[in-house]
């Protein structure tokens, strides 16, 4: 159990091996792991882990963050503290289209369906992937906001929990700058070593709806600013 103990940082980051190569990957950054492990480092994690857990510290106790660059989700971020997804959601331009039905082939969701010779995205059932645009030659459809999925509070063990999603897709200064929100409010409310998850459950999600750091008077609150955005 000591040996355990030494062993722990008081964070772990994963990522999918989007990187190496893979085709399916709509990530906006080849770097984002390495600017979380950096903001993770700075927080004293171990530290602070020590003097809210009873007992030996274990792996489960550390903040875990989990980066997938597509919608498969092969790090399983719907299972870490703050989870990831690599999104890219296609827009129809106006562009002509000239029917050849690739788009709608290649689409596992069935998100897209032709009315009258035009095609129609239906966003209820789109996970943006990002794959249908690819096979779009003509232009017709377009990248409308690429970033990321996030998920937040997901964690297994006793009482396991798949993280809860936050509308809309993030660009990387708006999913690291609610990265930060996350951890202060992890900190701040955080008992006895328990889980973010944990935390969102007792205190729910208003509490990351805190002010944008400018600190300027009647701002708006960062995270509802953030989903009007994504609309
Ligand atoms: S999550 Fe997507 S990009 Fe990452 S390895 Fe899996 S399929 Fe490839
Ligand atoms: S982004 Fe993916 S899920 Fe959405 S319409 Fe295109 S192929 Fe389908
Ligand atoms: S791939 Fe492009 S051109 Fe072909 S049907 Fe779809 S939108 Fe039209």
């Amino acid at each position: 159990m000591e040996w355990m103990e030494n062993e722990i940082q008081g964070y772990h980051v994963e990522t999918c091996f989007g990187h190496s190569g893979c085709p399916n990957r709509v990530a906006t950054s080849d770097d984002l792991s390495q600017k979380i492990e950096k903001r993770l480092s700075g927080r004293k994690l171990k530290e602070f882990l020590r003097d809210k857990v009873k007992g030996t510290l274990k792996m489960h106790h550390e903040f875990r963050v989990s980066i997938s660059d597509c919608p498969n989700a092969c790090s399983r971020p719907q299972i870490v503290d703050l989870g990831l997804i690599g999104a890219m959601r296609p827009k129809i331009s106006d562009e002509a289209c000239t029917q050849c039905g690739a788009c709608a082939e290649v689409c596992r969701e069935g998100a897209i369906s032709f009315q009258n010779g035009t095609p129609v995205l239906d966003y209820t059932k789109c996970f943006s992937c990002g794959q249908c645009l690819a096979f779009c030659l003509t232009g017709t459809l377009q990248e409308d906001i690429k970033g990321y999925r996030i998920l937040l509070g997901g964690k297994l063990g006793r009482h396991p929990q798949l993280g809860r999603e936050l509308p809309g897709i993030y660009g990387l200064e708006d999913t690291l700058e609610l990265f930060e929100r996350c951890l202060d409010n992890y900190k701040e409310n955080c008992l006895e070593g328990e889980r973010f998850g944990e935390v969102l459950n007792r205190t729910g999600l208003d509490r990351l709806m805190v002010r944008k750091r400018t600190g300027k008077k009647n701002e708006k609150n960062f995270l509802f600013d953030l989903c009007q955005r994504q609309k």
